[in-house]
This record gives C-alpha cells, sequence and structure tokens, in this order.
C-alpha cells in the first residue's frame, strides 16, 4: 500500500511546522511518498524578485539562503546540519548560476524556472528533518522523478503516461527499498529537461500527478484548514465541515470557489479512483474530508455553496446568432486565444452571454474588436458580478430544487443575471452583483445546508 502525501507552504514554513510534517509522515504505516510547497512565502518572493532582474540578482540569492538556512538551521544539530550543507551547497549553486549565468528576464520559460525553485529547497530540508528522525529518506526534484509537462508556462499540465513509466524506474526502486522519496511539487519538466509549473496553487495537482504515476492507495493533502466547508465561514460563521464528498462535488467546489484545493487536483485521482483526503497539519487528529467514488447521498437539499467574485458578464449581440452557429464559434475562437477561462456561456436567439473574471475584459474585448463589425450588433459589459455555486446530491432529477434556491435569491433582494443549470447534476450555478452575494450565500446555507428544511422535495 502506497500513501501520497502532499504538504502545503504553511505546513512547511517554519521550524515547528517541518517537525510536525515529519510527525505526521513516519506515523504513516502505509509506504509513503511526500511531495511538497515551497515554504510559504518563497515562491512569492521569487515572483516578486523575477519583476526586476537583473539588478536585484545578488539580493535575491543573499535572501533565499538566508531564509532557508535560518529555518534549516533551527530544525537541525550541528552533525545534522553539515550533511544538510552538503546537499544544499550543489542545489545552491545551480540556483545562483540560473541567476548569473542564465537570467532570460521577461521570458516566461525563464521565470517558471526561477520561480520553481523553492520546492527544491523545501523538500532538502524535509528530507533532512526525516533522516534526523531516524529515517530513511531521499530529496528528488521533478527532474530525477521524470515528471513530464507540456503546455505553457504557469499552466502546464502533466504527460501522465510518460511519468508513470518513469516514476517506476526513478522512485519505485526507493519504495522497495524502504526509502521515503520527498518529491518537488508545483513544477514538471519539458521534453527539454526545463521546468514547467503548473500554475500557482499548482503543488496540490503535482501531488495527485504523482499518486497517479505510482498508482498509490490513497493521496493525503495535508493544509492548514479542516477540510471542504459547507461554505466560507468567514461568511456564514456556522459552516461546517463537509466530511465526505464525491469527486464530482470536490471538482466543481474546487474550481466555483472553495480555497482549500487546486482544481485540477481531482482528475488524476479520479481517474484511478485514488481516494484523496484532504487533512489539517495543525490538527493530526482530525479526519478531514474524504473524496471517494462511493459517498452515499444524503437528505439536506444542498450540501454546500460557493462563490467566486470579481466577474463579468460580457454580452454580445447579434442579428438571429442561434440560427448561426457558425458565429458563435467564431466569437468563442476570439476569446479563446488569449487563454482566459470562460467560467460560464449562455444564448439566447440574438444575444451571446460570456462569465469571465473582470481582469479579462480588457483583452477580450481587444480581440471581439477584431471580428467583422458587420457581425456583431451591440457589445455590453456588466463587471462586479459573483457567481454562486450550490452543489448538491443529484439536483438535476429532484422537482422544485430551483424554485426553491431562486426563492431563497429573492430573498436577498439579488437579481439573477445569468444561471447555468444541467451541466452537470451536482451544482447549480448562477450569478448576481457581488454586492449581494453574500446575503445570497447566507439565506441558502441557513435554508438548506447541513439539517437546514427542505420539506416537500
Ligand atoms: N509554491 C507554489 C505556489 O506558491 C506552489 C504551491 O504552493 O502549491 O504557488
Ligand atoms: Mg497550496
Amino acid at each position: 500500500m502506497i500513501t501520497v502525501m502532499k504538504f502545503g507552504g504553511t505546513s512547511v514554513g517554519s521550524p515547528e511546522a517541518l517537525q510536525r510534517a515529519a510527525g505526521i509522515i513516519l506515523s504513516e504505516k502505509n509506504d509513503k511518498i511526500v511531495v511538497a510547497s515551497a515554504m510559504s512565502g518563497i515562491t512569492n518572493f521569487l515572483v516578486k524578485g523575477s519583476e526586476s532582474l537583473p539588478d536585484n540578482r545578488q539580493e535575491i540569492i543573499d535572501e533565499f539562503e538566508k531564509k532557508h538556512l535560518d529555518v534549516a538551521g533551527q530544525l537541525l544539530n550541528e552533525e545534522q546540519m553539515a550533511a544538510f550543507m552538503e546537499d544544499f551547497n550543489a542545489r545552491m549553486q545551480k540556483f545562483k548560476e540560473l541567476l548569473w549565468d542564465g537570467a532570460v528576464p521577461n521570458d516566461p520559460y525563464y521565470i517558471d524556472n526561477l520561480t520553481s525553485q523553492g520546492e527544491r529547497f523545501s523538500t532538502l530540508i524535509l528530507c533532512h528533518a526525516l533522516k534526523a528522525a531516524g529515517a530513511r529518506s531521499v530529496a528528488l526534484t521533478s527532474e530525477d522523478c521524470g515528471i513530464y509537462a507540456e503546455g505553457k508556462p504557469l499552466s502546464g499540465s502533466a504527460d501522465l503516461r510518460r511519468t508513470e513509466s518513469m516514476m517506476a524506474m526513478k522512485v519505485k526502486p526507493y519504495i522497495n527499498d524502504g526509502v521515503i522519496p520527498v518529491i518537488t511539487g508545483f513544477y514538471g519538466i519539458k521534453s527539454d529537461g526545463l521546468p514547467l509549473t503548473f500554475g500557482r496553487g499548482g503543488s496540490d495537482y503535482s501531488a495527485a500527478v504523482v499518486a497517479n504515476a505510482m498508482n498509490a492507495d490513497v493521496l493525503e493533502i495535508w493544509t492548514d484548514v479542516d477540510g471542504f466547508m459547507s461554505t466560507d465561514p468567514r461568511i456564514v460563521p456556522e459552516a461546517i465541515k463537509i466530511d465526505e464528498m464525491n469527486f464530482s462535488e470536490a471538482a466543481e467546489l474546487a474550481y466555483f470557489g472553495a480555497k482549500v484545493l487546486h482544481p485540477r487536483t481531482i482528475e488524476p485521482v479520479r481517474m484511478k479512483h485514488i481516494p484523496l483526503k484532504v487533512r489539517n497539519s495543525f490538527k493530526p487528529d482530525e479526519p478531514g474530508t474524504i473524496i471517494h467514488h462511493l459517498r452515499k447521498p444524503k437528505d439536506d437539499l444542498l450540501r454546500s455553496v460557493a462563490i467566486k467574485t470579481d466577474l463579468s458578464i460580457i454580452s454580445i449581440g447579434s442579428a438571429e446568432i442561434a440560427y448561426h452557429p457558425k458565429m458563435v464559434a467564431r466569437i468563442v475562437e476570439k476569446i479563446a486565444e488569449n487563454e482566459v477561462v470562460i467560467y460560464s456561456i449562455s444564448t439566447s436567439l440574438s444575444t451571446v452571454a460570456f462569465l469571465v473574471h473582470n481582469n479579462d475584459v480588457r483583452s477580450i474585448l481587444l480581440k471581439l474588436n477584431t471580428l467583422d463589425p458587420e457581425d456583431i450588433e451591440r457589445i455590453e459589459v456588466k463587471s462586479d458580478m459573483a457567481l454562486v455555486c450550490a452543489v448538491g446530491d443529484n439536483l438535476l432529477s429532484k422537482c422544485g430544487v430551483s424554485a426553491e434556491i431562486f426563492t431563497a435569491v429573492k430573498e436577498a433582494r439579488a437579481n439573477v443575471e445569468m444561471i447555468s443549470e444541467g451541466a452537470s447534476d451536482v451544482s447549480l450555478n448562477f450569478v448576481v452583483p457581488m454586492s449581494r452575494a453574500t446575503d445570497v450565500v447566507k439565506i441558502l446555507h441557513n435554508k438548506y445546508v447541513g439539517g437546514g428544511s427542505n420539506e416537500g422535495l
């Protein structure tokens, strides 16, 4: 049995946190593989540093080195520190070369390489913390493991097949030998061997990729919250932790607002039916949330309500667009050129509307301006919208659910600007102005989540 255990930035961000992480790893009975993020604050520090290159190279090196040595120095005794320094100096040498010899300011591939560096050092410290506790462990980079990726900087995707065969060769022998591999999260390597990151927060996805590649029996994401909550506790203090979810529910929630997991974490484990647990490394005795295939349906109308804010609706009017599917295709193609995320699309006879992030509106409008003006009658933008994502069991097959939900929305005096229902059986998504969104969430949560009444349904 293999457990893949992933530790986030705060769970490896201080000597105490690293000690706690090492304790959690050592108390796991199965064979284990560890994946870690950079220590908290380090990736932000590198991103910021990359913006003022090349003048600040020495400052980046000095501060980066100091941050890691301070933590390692507090965690390890003299003898352990001496062993650590050998590995550390070798990695630090490469880090310096990357900044002095290889700096290519403003090149997104270079920035991906630079910002992926934090993981190489957090994993090294964690590996030595495990050794200090008497375990056998090895710190492996994504290069060492053969975690292959393709795509664009900051949005790479793993090549799961290639990674699986590489890891069987490069990592499996350590497991067979009783050694605990501690692997860098956040990035894979392109075919040319250079790093490509999976996007901010992407270490969760890395861990799912490792679990997939190693055919793990369980993936544990150790973070700094108790698990998935029924809604954001800052909005509704009575929010409850969700003990159990299925993959679709977790995917919808992670995508539409809950910040517990990187949304792409679900797919690599869902494909191989690997259960995923979200656990709090600061409260290792709590069971967290388990996400798997087998959850039994419950009676509550809703299980959770998430919101995603700072969105805009771009509506494009064009005569009888519904009869011209090619025109819809051209519009979508234009928007897709920018690789922005489209959260929802809705069409009517003469309008097609897209839900996108506020920050993407400008670049989309520039693209739409290049369409044939004869095709487009008008373009309207409504900004500062929020998408409410209501998740529950079999929402589509229960009669009257929408009526219930929209009655609650009316109570919050919110106008529904856009609806997307039917795309998934576990969620009903709709858009309201941001100013009303928290009231909508409060009312929906109080009425329908965790023991709220849903009589008549
Ligand atoms: N260290 C990376 C970040 O801060 C990846 C991660 O934390 O998951 O985005
Ligand atoms: Mg994270």
